[in-house]
């Protein structure tokens, strides 16, 4: 049985309670983790609360230090933990490996920040008087993690926190905890300080609740549902907590009758199909000039057939199993109601068969032309391996078209024309846009999403900004 880490040490729920972890490709039991509840986040506050002083008056550069440390020790296991993830999450091997290294460079990266943390001094007017601006940690913080990089994302919430000098303690999604789990005692083995982190697994409606409700949690970081965000606002928002919000998201893909093919294509592929279709930036609608659509969707669907799907401990698989059976219900829901409305699957849009298939989640990867916008799939975020592809005219009706989105997450444009593009970055409602790149998160560039993708920014150094009160000080000089 897997155990949670609280306060410096191994320790089941206190009512005894466990649950089962599956396997998404086999449904095999992978494990049991511990089904905590209030007690054990409380237990987890406590001790961050206690370790808050402590930690707060570690000089910087120590704390850089013990991060550093604790990356190393997890990168000694890499191997075993990318097989535990693939065990439990359903990802390649291969993807799960490239998460948990970019897991440790985010980790470094804010190892290597936290001594450059800095205020300001600020000129008053009267020449009487000068200000400061001091950078404080804000105390004890919470991490709320989904299942689909399960250890990036907890990575973009512990490195900063603890670089800025809060404590903190993570909660990983209820199907994805193992690694997370084996990662948070491997970096307090290391040699972090006891409760300065600490990770509570169980339900998000008892676990995830407590955290938002706790008083004495006074920032949160949630990575998750646009639905589950707004519910995370509204109950969080009334404990005055400070809070970002990175959620769902349905990224455009335009490419322009200038584009590089080969490499849009690759773009296309790569960008809808990793993880399964499953990532917050995954390309979620194709738009493509008249003059090429034909070409460009010819030679996808030839890209598409050519991607392997099974169980992700075989290392030619280049897409798992979806991660859970409400997971692929609602991408055959969201395919079926495309097709009711008059589109029509160009490739895939059903389960594969034969024996390796029949007892995980899969589906093979789809392409869809003629979707309506009014269709599910347009309008609602997709997750999982299915996309719709749509025939523009231009570059206004591309951006016009890809705003139309509640959300506004990535996106992306495909051209050689300077001015296109700069014209896409400008007018694109997306916190992110990609040009002529793969839509993939970057530890150096700040992350996060406008409309309903979400609030506030992980990754670069702005992620610190959201770890850290700026106090005013003023100081009298005569
Ligand atoms: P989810 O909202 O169902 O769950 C996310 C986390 O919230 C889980 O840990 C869950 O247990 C917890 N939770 C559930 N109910 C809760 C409650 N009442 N109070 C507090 N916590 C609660 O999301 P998911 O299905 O795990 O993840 C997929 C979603 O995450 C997609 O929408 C995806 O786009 C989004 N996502 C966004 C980003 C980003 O950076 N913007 C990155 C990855 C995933």
């Amino acid at each position: 049985m897997a155990m949670m880490f609280i306060n410096g040490e191994s320790v089941a729920a206190k009512s005894g309670q466990t649950y089962e972890v599956r396997n998404p490709a086999t449904g095999e039991i992978v494990d049991t983790a511990p089904k905590g509840g209030a007690e054990e986040v409380q237990a987890a506050v406590a001790a961050a609360e206690a370790a808050f002083p402590g930690w707060r008056d570690t000089a910087p550069e120590a704390r850089g230090r013990l991060l550093f440390k604790g990356a190393e020790v997890v990168r000694q296991k890499i191997d075993e933990l990318a097989v535990l993830e693939t065990k439990e999450q359903g990802k390649p091997v291969a993807e799960s490996k490239r998460e948990i290294e970019h897991f440790l460079h985010g980790l470094e990266f804010y190892a290597g920040l936290a001594s450059k943390i800095r205020g300001a001094y600020v000129p008053l007017p009267d020449g009487k008087m000068y200000g400061m601006v001091i950078k404080q940690p804000i105390g004890v913080c919470a991490g709320i993690v989904p299942w689909n990089f399960p250890i990036t994302l907890m990575g973009t919430k512990i490195g900063p926190a603890l670089a800025a000098g809060n404590t903190m303690m993570v909660k990983p999604a209820s199907t994805t905890p193992l690694t997370a789990l084996r990662i948070v005692e491997l970096l307090n083995q290391a040699g972090l300080p006891k409760g300065v982190l600490s990770i509570v697994t169980g339900p998000g409606s008892v676990v995830g609740e407590e955290i938002l409700r706790n008083p004495r949690i006074r920032r949160v970081a949630f990575t998750g549902e646009t639905r589950t965000g707004k519910h995370v606002a509204e109950v969080a928002g009334r404990e005055m907590k400070r809070l970002t919000l990175e959620l769902g998201g349905s990224d455009p893909m335009i490419v322009c009758d200038d584009g590089d093919i080969d490499r849009a294509l690759t773009g296309a592929a790569v960008g809808r199909f990793y993880n399964c279709g499953q990532a917050c930036l995954a390309i979620k609608r194709l738009f493509l000039f008249e003059s090429i659509y034909d070409q460009f969707v010819e030679k996808l669907i030839g890209k598409v057939q050519r991607l392997k799907v099974g169980n992700g401990m075989n290392p030619d698989t280049r897409l798992g199993p979806l991660h859970t059976a409400a997971q692929r219900q609602e991408i055959e829901e969201q395919v079926a109601d495309a097709v009711k409305r008059g589109g029509k699957v160009l490739i895939g849009g059903k389960r594969p068969e034969g024996a390796d298939y029949e007892k995980g989640y899969f589906y093979l990867p789809t392409l869809l032309a003629d979707v309506p916008e009014d269709a599910r799939i347009v309008q609602e975020e997709s997750f999982g391996p299915a996309l719709p592809i749509f025939k523009v005219k231009d570059l206004d009706e591309a951006v016009a078209r890809a705003n139309k989105s509640i959300y506004g997450l990535g996106s992306s444009i495909w051209t050689r024309d300077l001015s296109r593009a700069r014209a896409a970055a400008e007018r694109l409602e997306a916190g992110n846009v990609w040009i002529n790149s793969l839509h993939i998160g970057y530890d150096e560039m700040p992350f996060g999403g406008v409309k309903y993708s979400g609030i506030g920014r992980e990754h670069g150094p702005e992620a610190l900004e959201y770890y850290l009160e700026p106090k005013g000080v003023v100081v009298a000089t005569g």
